[in-house]
């Protein structure tokens, strides 16, 4: 099977990792609760300049590449790639394309098939659900409620990553709130064994 899988709030705690940089520079005390919508500016209520001028400090960082890994990541991919095929799927800019296919290659080596960038150098932007279809991903990791719904609704199920800015709203069948890493890899074997107890 064909599993896409997100990078930020996915693989890597993007936010708490931001939060820490922006609340040394700044002297403030933004917490990882308090991000209840994806985006930044709305959830602090800072002006945009603002959050876009630190955000671009912080991918050229060095905290940036030593970013938490979400915890159970790691085993839980490792485990995945020896049955199935993973993609990843990332909305990250192209600008930090190199730095992001370094990082994981370091923590995740040769457990990933492909690394789609949804922001490709010279190709025009494509959709996450135009992705899934593309390359045949009926199953997509994801934290963004956005990004999961027009998945679901393109017919991939998600595993949605539970966290404080995708809580709004009735979920869809098709995309699955989860905890953590482990929680996929149980249901996904015992759908593998219910698979093949009934062939
Ligand atoms: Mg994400």
């Amino acid at each position: 099977m064909k599993i896409g899988v997100d990078i930020d709030g996915v693989l890597v705690d993007f936010v708490s990792g931001f939060l820490q940089y922006y609340n040394l520079k700044y002297g403030t005390d933004l917490k990882y609760n308090d991000a209840t919508t994806y985006y930044m500016e709305e959830a602090f209520g800072l002006p945009q300049d603002k959050i876009s001028s630190i955000m671009n400090e912080y991918l050229r960082s060095h905290a940036f590449v030593r970013m938490q890994l979400i915890p159970g990541s790691k085993e839980a991919i490792g485990n995945l790639s020896s049955r199935h095929s993973l993609h990843i799927i990332t909305a990250r800019s192209s600008d930090i394309y190199d730095r992001t296919v370094g990082w994981l290659h370091h923590n995740f080596p040769g457990c990933f098939s492909k690394i789609l960038f949804s922001n490709s150098p010279g190709l025009p932007k494509m959709s996450k659900a135009a992705i899934c279809k593309q390359q045949g991903v009926s199953i997509l990791v994801e934290d963004s409620l956005e990004n999961a719904l027009t998945c679901s609704a393109a017919g991939v199920t998600v595993f949605l990553m539970d966290c404080p800015w995708n809580q709004r709203g009735q979920l869809p069948e098709n995309v699955i709130r989860v905890s953590d890493w482990q929680e996929i890899v149980e249901t996904l074997q015992k759908e593998e064994r219910f698979l093949t107890e009934t062939l």
